[in-house]
């Protein structure tokens, strides 16, 4: 799709927290004066901080799913992931959702490609582990958890049945820890329902390398998760890190052996690949950019999100953390320096204050510290059900339903079976994207 348009055309790469509100935003302070062209590989914006629930079996995966159709109004929306971007010609290149390539013209262009999950050198991990960022990788881990539970009742061996209910969680940020507490509660609640030979225990680990769970949060926070799990029989390992994983297990350092057929990998998320693969400056892969979201030297790019390193004027020196709430925000900001660009309001940095954090903790619990007061237990779970109801843009009635059906019935364990493991291994989905020349033609 190149070639003349008559009106001016912004383009914005990602509909994730900063693409998203970045063309809502848009859409509202400049419809009719400008074309907004949304181009993403899903038809739908993943509400990540509510994939632990779906993983859970809480929430259906649609829930999580905003569709871009029903509420992106006035803004033309094209499936397809780009690959690449020609600064002279002004032009993205992107293969569309049969594996065509196209290009597609824009006079204002948003990257906000958001991140994936981060691959480290250890021996084993790409090849056993599991990472935790799309719907897929949700809905496989939950059938995988369900897999294992009932292997494992199957078995009359006692050393597989304990390596079967063994799961490993590496990486206690936020991710790390609200997969921890919302699937262990899946898998022991499994285990009762279906009981086998030998006793009824799942084992989980969670190992990081930092001092605290939750390291980048409030203290208070991190101290509440600590207590949640360490009641609920979590084997938290802290100074920890994995030196090798096989299809037995995985290696901690120190040298202890953990017999298991689970590894979550939630160790953190790198920009995507597509950053990089610009030939822009990038910090920690981070594209870099100005206070106003701006490009240096290239006043019609912009970048928002986990994929841009935005100065974070609370804290000089400092980039914005890789969290929705930035990438939410910036996204607006973005949206209105552009419609400023065209003569519509005025250009400002961007500049916000955290609002607080809220962590899940599963069953009724969490931690959160809304403004700064910290909150645990059930009025914490309150404020973070609350919070998330208020800060997803549709679904609000599903999801609703599915919590208040969650506290009256009891847990469907089924497994559905519709994602083949090799699609969600960490070597597929942390490997750089490949060359275009490289990608068949599927159409
Ligand atoms: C399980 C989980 C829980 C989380 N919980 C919280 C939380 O409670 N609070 C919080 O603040 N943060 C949370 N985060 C972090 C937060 O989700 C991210 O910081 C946020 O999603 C970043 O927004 P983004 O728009 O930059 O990227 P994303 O939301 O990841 O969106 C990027 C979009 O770009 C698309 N894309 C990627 N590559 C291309 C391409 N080449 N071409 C076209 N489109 C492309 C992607 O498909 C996606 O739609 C959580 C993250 C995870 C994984």
């Amino acid at each position: 799709m190149s070639g003349p348009h008559s009106l001016e055309r912004v383009v914005i790469v990602g509909a994730g927290f900063a693409g998203f509100h970045a063309a809502r935003t848009l859409s509202r302070l400049a419809r009719g004066a400008v074309e907004i062209v949304l181009v993403n590989p899903t038809d739908y914006f993943l509400y990540l901080p509510l994939l632990p629930e779906v993983t859970a079996g809480i929430l259906e995966p649609r829930r999580v799913a905003v569709a871009l159709t029903n509420n992106c109004p006035g803004i033309r929306f094209l499936l397809g992931t780009a690959y690449g971007v020609d600064r002279a010609a002004r032009r993205v290149l992107y293969l569309d959702a049969r594996g065509d390539h196209r290009s597609l013209d824009y006079d204002r262009l948003v990257l906000a490609v958001g991140s994936v999950n981060k691959l480290l050198p250890i021996p084993g991990v790409a090849e056993h582990a599991y990472g935790f960022r799309s719907l897929a990788e949700a809905l496989y881990l939950r059938d995988h958890l369900l897999r294992e539970v009932e292997i494992g009742n199957a078995t009359e061996d006692p050393v597989e049945r304990a390596a079967c209910r063994t799961f490993v969680v590496v990486g206690a940020g936020y991710t790390g820890t609200e997969v921890t507490a919302n699937a262990q509660l899946l898998t022991k609640d499994a285990v009762t329902r279906c009981p086998g030979p030998g006793d009824q225990e799942v084992r989980w680990v969670l190992v990081d390398i930092a001092q605290r769970l939750l390291p980048e949060l409030d203290l208070r926070l991190s101290e509440a998760a600590h207590k949640v799990l360490t009641k609920r029989g979590v084997d938290i390992r802290l100074h920890t890190t994995v030196e090798e994983a096989t299809s037995g297990g995985v290696r901690l350092s120190g040298g202890e052996f953990v017999p298991s057929r689970t590894l979550i990998w939630c160790v953190g998320v790198r920009p995507d690949p597509l950053i990089e693969s610009l030939g822009m400056t990038t910090m920690r892969g981070r594209l870099v950019v100005d206070a106003y979201l701006n490009v240096p030297g290239h006043s019609e790019i912009y970048a928002c999100g986990d994929s841009a390193a935005v100065p974070d004027l609370t804290r000089p020196g400092e980039v914005t953390a890789m969290t929705a709430q930035h990438a939410q925000r910036q996204g607006k900001r973005v949206a209105h320096n552009i419609a400023a660009s065209y003569g519509h309001g005025e250009r400002k940095p961007y500049k916000q204050h955290d609002l607080g954090f809220v962590v899940d903790l599963g069953g009724t619990r969490a931690a959160a510290n809304p403004l700064g007061v910290a909150l645990t237990g059930f009025p914490a779970k309150v404020v973070a059900s609350g919070y998330h109801l208020m800060a997803i843009p549709s679904n609000r009635l599903r999801i609703c339903a599915d919590w208040t059906l969650e506290a009256l019935l009891s847990r469907q364990v089924v497994q559905l079976g519709m994602v083949p493991p090799s699609s969600v291994r960490l070597a597929a989905t942390a490997e750089a994207p490949a060359p275009p020349g490289a990608v068949r033609r599927t159409g």
